[in-house]
């Protein structure tokens, strides 16, 4: 007999919690390095609307580069797809911080979820407008799309985020230097440390997704966050290039579009059938979470959701 969406959850979370191999948490800052490795969370909004969370679905934690989705979405609904002439749309086979395409790729990043083009990505929100404007927009998107006011920046994060920032902001510099960033350096780094240092529950983040699951629509509010087009093409980065250098893997186990973050959560996109979020801080040698893969590849096994087929 086949289990239940929710006895499914409760059934991962369950053998996650009595899981030993959990990965490192990272510890480029203070923030992070401090968190507890034993926690873990899951929630899945299915296409009725209906939440089913389990483990530690309530406790906030840093969104780091799962903000990069949210970030593109703002930058294609600004600029469209002339986006594309500034940043790439293939996967990297690099680390996410990594330097190197970009000087033979004349300062063009491989793709919006790689930091550099990230970074772009914040250059193309920031156009015109004053870092504390691009950063109260972002917000404000992530506190809609969540219908959640509580979403806001944790600040330490963000100022530890700055303080050790060395590789962005030399990759910053050399987008700058390939004249591809268009506002000040720092203004755009600001931006950048700033989105990725916002707290988010894995309920929040899953409520956040359901607009990539669901063709566009925010199906509380009953409106339109993005054509349905560009859900599918949003969902098609995140499947080639959401997990990085791990890319390739995560598609061959769990066969789902997801974004992950070196905080330890991962947002997964099941089109028309569900927004997934699940969070545990260690992480695997790519910067992607360790049992917040394992338990997408389980669940997308069960649900039998993989985009591949059963
Ligand atoms: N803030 C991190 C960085 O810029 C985000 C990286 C990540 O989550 N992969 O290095």
């Amino acid at each position: 007999m086949s289990l239940s969406l929710a006895e499914t959850v409760a059934a991962i979370a369950a053998d996650m919690a009595g899981r030993t191999e959990r990965g490192k948490v990272a510890t480029y800052i203070p923030e992070l390095a401090g968190v507890d490795p034993g926690q873990f969370g899951i929630a899945v909004v299915d296409a009725e609307g209906t939440l089913t969370a389990a483990g530690d679905s309530e406790t906030p934690f840093s969104i780091q580069s799962v903000s990069k989705v949210f970030t593109l979405t703002l930058a294609l609904g600004k600029v469209g797809d002339t986006l594309w002439n500034r940043v790439g749309r293939e996967p990297s086979g690099n680390a996410f911080n990594s330097i190197t395409q970009l000087e033979y790729e004349k300062g063009i990043p491989r793709n919006p979820f790689i930091n550099a083009g990230a970074i772009v990505v914040a250059d193309a929100i920031l156009a015109g407008h004053t870092p504390k404007v691009a950063l109260g927009e972002i917000l404000r998107f992530l506190r809609f799309i969540a219908d959640d006011e509580d979403i806001h920046i944790d600040q330490k994060v963000a100022r530890s985020e700055q303080d050790t920032g060395f590789r962005n902001a030399a990759l910053a510099n050399y987008l700058r230097a390939f004249g591809n960033l268009r506002a000040p350096v720092e203004q755009v780094l600001g931006v950048y440390f700033h989105h990725c240092a916002i707290a988010v529950t894995c309920r929040q983040l899953a409520l956040a997704g359901r607009y990539l699951a669901f063709g566009g629509r925010h199906p509380t509010a009953g409106g339109r966050v993005v054509s349905a087009g560009r859900a599918k093409r949003i969902n098609a980065l995140m499947l080639t290039c959401g997990h990085y250098d791990g890319s390739g893997d995560f598609a061959f186990k769990v066969g789902i579009p997801a974004k992950s973050g070196v905080g330890g959560g991962i947002l997964a996109v099941v089109p028309g059938k569900a927004a997934i979020a699940v969070w545990s801080p260690g992480l695997d040698a790519q910067g992607n979470s360790v049992l917040g893969s394992a338990a997408l590849e389980i669940l997308s096994q069960r649900m039998q959701w993989s985009v591949f087929g059963a």
